[in-house]
């Protein structure tokens, strides 16, 4: 009558694994019934202690069968959607190219005081927003299929930044684009694909500021990273929809009827900036306007140059300060700068040593003067350091947010780890 587990062996791998560590267990896999069917199952299993000795598993395991069946049913269309996509900008690039050899024919074969003139203009125009849409739907069926290929070269960030401005500066009466910082600094990456990322936030930045005039473009290095940043004052995104503007298709609704638009450039764009492991974050007041950032790695290594430290309890360098407080009891850190997954692993796993040698059961987690965006973080916060720090003797772990959302997203996405032997509270610097 036994119940057979599909892929056991893999199953009981991870279980094994999970038990050397102690940690949370969670999986999904398939049974198959004394009638022959599948059925879907997720397990979880949390570790539980007694007195802070581990005691044993708490699990459950949930029937999730429909559930299961649907997300495939909309992988599948979804799969198809996007091969549909695929072809179909294909077939139109083809007539649109013919098109545009066409009508410049016809603009060179008219002399220019012609009246016919001006259309021939207006044609070309639009057959270039037409070729952008269409280049667009074919980066996100390449995106969606792992096929955007990217070529790396080494180049001058300032004039690949100079010639985007002078492309678009061309294309608009209406805003002065200007350059308020530009760092010399040399970049390896895709020339190509990151001049599409500033030509999308730049193009946003005039589309969504109708009433104004200009647009601040800048691009300094700040602790080993390239931030670039593209600020306008225009009509600005609430709070609760910032997190969401680089999904792929997604407008805000308010103005997705004013503005014309696919909502494909910045899910584009994202991806470019994930690629060269940068990150991406917005600031933004409605009404009054949004600066749009991503930021670029420059040497990961660099960090870390001289640190102080007495090795038992502080350490000290160029992104945190940590320190044992004697008379609190505690582990305080306190963040700053712009982060990237180099520099917050480093420092949690300072941490990790402080708060073992220490013997501590109390943290403080200052990150009121955080930069920026370091959500990749978020999956090995939550899965490695955090279930480490519980078991070298967290209890209490107080976090000061960040004034930046992206910065508490990624927080509150570490916290998502939760057991009976970890108290996490969030607080707002004030
Ligand atoms: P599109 O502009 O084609 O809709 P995007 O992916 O470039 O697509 O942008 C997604 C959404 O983010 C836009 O529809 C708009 O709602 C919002 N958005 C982007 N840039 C800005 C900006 N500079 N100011 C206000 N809203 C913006």
């Amino acid at each position: 009558k036994a119940l057979l587990i599909d892929d056991f062996e893999s199953y009981r791998q991870n279980w094994m694994d999970t038990l050397k560590t102690q940690s949370l267990f969670q999986d999904k896999f398939r049974i198959r019934t004394i009638e022959g069917n599948y059925r879907w199952f997720f397990c979880q299993a949390n570790p539980h202690y007694i007195n802070s000795v581990f005691d044993g598993y708490v699990g459950s395991l949930v029937d999730i069968t429909d559930q299961e069946l649907s997300s495939q049913a909309i992988q599948e269309l979804s799969e198809k959607k996007d091969e549909f996509l695929s072809i179909a900008s294909h077939e139109l690039k083809t007539p649109l190219t013919s098109i545009k050899a066409s009508i410049q024919l016809i603009a060179r074969a008219l002399s220019p005081d012609n009246k016919v003139s001006k259309f021939a203009v207006k044609a070309s125009e639009q057959l270039l927003r037409l070729e952008r849409l269409i280049a667009d739907l074919l980066d996100v069926s390449k995106i969606n299929s792992g096929r955007l290929v990217y070529n790396n070269t080494v180049f001058y960030f300032r004039e690949m930044l100079d010639e985007v401005v002078q492309s678009i500066q061309n294309t608009t009466h209406t805003h002065r684009i200007i350059i308020e910082h530009s760092d010399k600094v040399i970049v390896l990456g895709d020339r190509f694909r990151l001049e599409q990322v500033i030509y999308n936030f730049l193009s946003n930045a005039i589309k969504y500021s109708p009433d104004a005039d200009r647009v601040i473009l800048s691009s300094e290095v700040k602790d080993n990273n390239l931030i670039v940043s593209v600020q306008d004052f225009g009509i600005g995104i609430a709070q609760e929809n910032l997190s969401k503007t680089f999904d792929r298709y997604y407008r805000v609704d308010d103005t997705a009827m004013r503005f014309q638009g696919l909502g494909l450039g910045l899910f584009i764009s994202a991806e470019i900036i994930k690629r060269h492991n940068g990150h991406f974050w917005i600031e933004s007041e409605p009404g009054k306007g949004s600066t749009f950032f991503f930021s670029l790695p420059l040497n990961d290594v660099t960090h870390f140059v001289k640190p102080e430290t007495d090795n038992q309890t502080y350490y000290k360098d160029s992104q945190v300060d940590i320190w044992y407080d004697r008379e609190k009891d505690w582990i305080e850190s306190n963040w700053h700068g712009f982060q990237n997954f180099a520099s917050i692993k480093h420092g949690c796993l300072e941490m990790l040593g402080l708060l073992e040698k220490n013997c501590c059961s109390k943290m403080l987690n200052d990150n009121t003067h955080v930069l920026g965006n370091w959500a990749d973080t978020s999956d090995w916060g939550s899965k490695v350091w955090l279930p480490a720090m519980e078991k070298a003797g967290l209890q209490f772990f107080a976090w000061v947010h960040s004034e930046s959302t992206f910065s508490r997203l990624a927080a509150s996405k570490i916290a998502a780890y939760s057991n009976e032997g970890l108290i996490t509270r969030f607080f707002d610097h004030k």
